[in-house]
């Protein structure tokens, strides 16, 4: 169900929606929209880029029957029985031919092998060095080997032609690794999306002014403009929107020319809340006007034709497809929640990126947790200890207009709606910040 063609401006906005149905009905329109046309960067540039074409193997890898160890390549069956004695009857090195060219490993021959050396012909498994001793040329093994020990086959990798990386995977370190392996000194990837932000709210002065009595500095532009670089995109700063409707409207407008448009602010039940309003007025479909959770309750998700509400534009016959938008809650800590857990999966859609579940881990609670059921918790929350030992405990705050505490927090604990008390020593899931 949703609010479609909405043009009145009193509607009552009670689309709200559980957390889970929140989060699958934006992964369900993430799944459908276009990315922009894509570019070739060099392989230096690459990283957290998005992948536009698919990365083959250009030969088998390992290219040969790689040893995984330095030792001796021998014939399995002849250590059947230990000690054994094998005669070597040559050397090779990584990279390097053959030192004394033997044509195959013979019975009771064996090969001194280094670490990313081809294992010769005959030979079908190494002993590490550990297991051996060398007088001469004669070797005795301490130690028996299953055939295929430390030995990688020719192809066991990847077969020549067969598909390394996906059109749309996101390059990290390993992905630039095998980018690497097969040349790719230039990647293709997606262009970043560009994410229009828009504050509003009277309240608010720009950092370059000077904050009256009961005005605050407008810090929600910087944190939305820091999540959307980490999540790929390009933002876009708008002007500080006053609560006032032809201003906004005309802010709106301006951001819808961007990919994704994310407003916060003015999304609350407030008399001079007029985000929803004037989004209505352009014809907005409302997918849904708020979810069951804690920062970020009156979260707003929708979908608006550019062109609704105005003149078609010259020349353009067909019609402009929609653009999605964001009305995210204006306390601080609001915004930075709902944009981790709603927006990044549409700006990770429009960056070309294939769809991502969101991935809760597990933490021990350092000490007990009491809330009240009905919505689902999401607080700032500080992971420390060591290795094994890490302990998650909640930040003392001031509620969600607290961006102190939250700068102190790493990552947030997400509590079920159904909890009431979590005791220390549970589990908990976390969401990490990015
Ligand atoms: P609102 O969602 O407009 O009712 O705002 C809720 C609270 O967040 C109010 O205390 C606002 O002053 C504060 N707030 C709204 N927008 C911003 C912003 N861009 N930066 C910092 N605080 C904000
Ligand atoms: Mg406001």
């Amino acid at each position: 169900m949703t609010i479609s063609e909405q043009q009145n401006p009193q509607a009552d906005f009670s689309l709200v929606l559980s957390f889970e149905d929140a989060r699958r009905v934006v992964e369900n329109h993430a799944a459908g929209v276009a990315t922009r046309g894509t570019e070739t960067v060099d392989l230096l540039d690459a990283t957290e880029r998005v992948l536009a074409e698919e990365i083959h193997a250009d030969r088998d890898f390992p290219p040969f029957p790689r040893a995984t160890r330095d030792g001796y390549a021998v014939r399995s069956a002849d250590l059947a029985r230990l000690p054994a004695t094998l005669n070597a009857i040559g050397e090779i090195k990584a990279g390097e031919k053959l030192v004394k060219a033997p044509v195959g490993v013979g019975p009771g021959q064996t090969v001194a092998i280094m670490t990313g050396a081809p294992v010769p012909t005959g030979a079908d498994a190494v002993v590490m060095v550990e297991y051996t001793s060398r007088r001469g040329e004669r070797i005795e093994i301490a130690r028996s080997v299953a055939a295929g020990e430390n030995i990688v086959a020719r192809g066991a990798e990847a077969r020549e032609g067969g598909v390394l990386l996906d059109r749309g995977a996101r390059l990290n370190d390993a992905a630039i690794a095998l980018a690497a392996s097969v040349g790719k000194a230039r990647l293709k990837v997606f262009q970043k999306p560009q994410v229009a932000i828009l504050s509003t709210g009277d309240e608010l002065v720009g950092l370059e002014e000077l904050p009256g009595p009961t005005e605050i500095r407008n810090s929600n532009t910087y944190s939305l403009a820091a999540q959307v670089k980490a999540a790929g995109g390009e933002p876009v700063l708008l002007p500080i929107a006053p609560d006032e409707r032809a201003r906004l409207l005309e802010l709106i407008k301006d951001g819808l020319q961007a990919d994704l448009l994310v407003l916060t602010g003015g999304v609350s039940m407030g008399r001079y809340d007029l985000v929803e309003q004037v989004l209505a007025e352009m014809r907005a479909e409302f997918v849904f006007t708020g979810a069951k959770i804690q920062p970020g309750r009156p979260v707003v998700f929708g979908r608006v034709s550019c062109g609704a509400g105005t003149p078609a534009r010259e020349g353009t016959s067909v019609p402009l497809l929609p653009k999605y938008f964001f009305g995210l809650p204006g306390n601080p800590v609001s915004t930075m929640v709902t944009f981790e857990i709603f927006a990044r999966p549409m700006l990770q859609a429009l960056a070309g990126m294939a769809p991502q579940k969101l991935k809760f881990v597990h933490a021990k609670l350092k000490s007990e947790i009491r809330v009240k059921t009905g919505l689902k918790r999401f607080l700032p929350a500080i992971l420390s200890g060591e290795y094994e030992d890490s302990v998650v405990e909640l930040v003392p705050w001031q509620g969600s207009g607290d961006i102190a505490a939250t700068a102190r927090a790493n990552c947030y604990i997400v509590i079920p709606s159904d909890r009431e008390r979590i005791a220390a020593g549970e589990f908990v899931a976390i969401m990490m910040r990015h």
